[in-house]
């Protein structure tokens, strides 16, 4: 329970990752606003955290529109008094090569990562720097060091790892630690939503994923939400400004 008295909010916390984030937090005592575009998914791994007897809070709030995320944080507050985490795993793919690639696909996903963390990130430290207090960890990706077809996503992702290094600076004096988390292939709706538009059978992707994986595995949201607590934790108290790869390798 070391996460006791402690209030975190994950976006994109309906699926995946942040689902897994959420409930890790919650099983460690700390109350969790859910927050995601839709308010179904959230309200879900809500109801599953107050079932196993924790605190959560379903919030539906789209990352990319400055109104609702500013909402989203002041609910926080006002329903569990502070805000001491904020994890970003709100995410979607576009995928396609470059001659491809539409505006509407390049937005979406700039909007939804860069834009959407540097939104978050500014309405919570609105609360932190007060609170002299706070973590925060943004979902980058091993595709910020390149990969095929994602020219929108890796520059967000890559884009996501400058914004962790220059708040980590300008939040450090304020006792916020910024670090980020760069993950390879996790098994998420993500990673089927490619197989399913690639025509890939899903299970062939992970086992071709896994092969090119030096712990010859893909990874699993748990993976992920473990490392993602420990940058939270008292532990990692003089760490901020990395970015940490969870990819099974080097
Ligand atoms: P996921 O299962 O698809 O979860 C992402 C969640 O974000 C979904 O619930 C999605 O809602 C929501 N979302 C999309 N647009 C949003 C918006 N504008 N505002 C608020 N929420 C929004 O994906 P995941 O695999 O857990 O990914 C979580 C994070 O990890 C993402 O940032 C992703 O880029 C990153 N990541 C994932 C992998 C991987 O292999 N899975 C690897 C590296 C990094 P909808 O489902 O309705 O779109």
């Amino acid at each position: 329970m070391r996460f006791a008295d402690r209030v975190a909010l994950v976006t994109g916390g309906g699926r995946g990752i942040g689902a897994a984030t959420a409930l890790r937090f919650a099983r460690e005592g700390a109350a969790v606003v859910v927050s995601d575009v839709d308010e179904g998914p959230a309200e879900e791994v809500a109801s599953q955290i107050r079932q196993e007897g924790g605190r959560a809070l379903a919030v539906a709030c789209d990352v990319r529109d400055r109104g609702q995320v500013e909402a989203m944080v002041q609910r926080a507050v006002d329903t569990f008094g502070r805000l001491d985490f904020l994890v970003t795993c709100a995410g979607i793919i576009r995928d396609n090569l470059i001659h491809k690639m539409t505006d509407d696909d390049w937005d979406g996903v700039i909007d939804t990562h860069l834009k959407g963390t540097f939104l978050c990130a500014q309405a919570a430290q609105r609360v932190m720097v007060p609170q002299r207090y706070g973590k925060m960890v943004f979902l980058s990706s091993t595709s910020a060091l390149g990969n095929r077809g994602q020219t929108n996503y890796s520059a967000a992702k890559a884009g996501i790892q400058g914004m962790a290094r220059t708040l980590a600076i300008e939040l450090g004096p304020f006792n916020i630690n910024v670090n980020a988390v760069a993950p390879g292939f996790i098994e998420t709706r993500m990673t089927r939503a490619v197989a399913e538009r690639t025509g890939v059978d899903f299970e062939e992707l992970k086992k071709a994923a896994a092969e090119r994986t030096p712990l010859r595995r893909v990874g699993q949201p748990e993976d992920v939400a473990g490392v993602i607590a420990f940058l939270c934790s008292e532990d990692a108290g003089y760490v901020s400004g990395q970015v940490i790869y969870v990819r099974g390798g080097p």
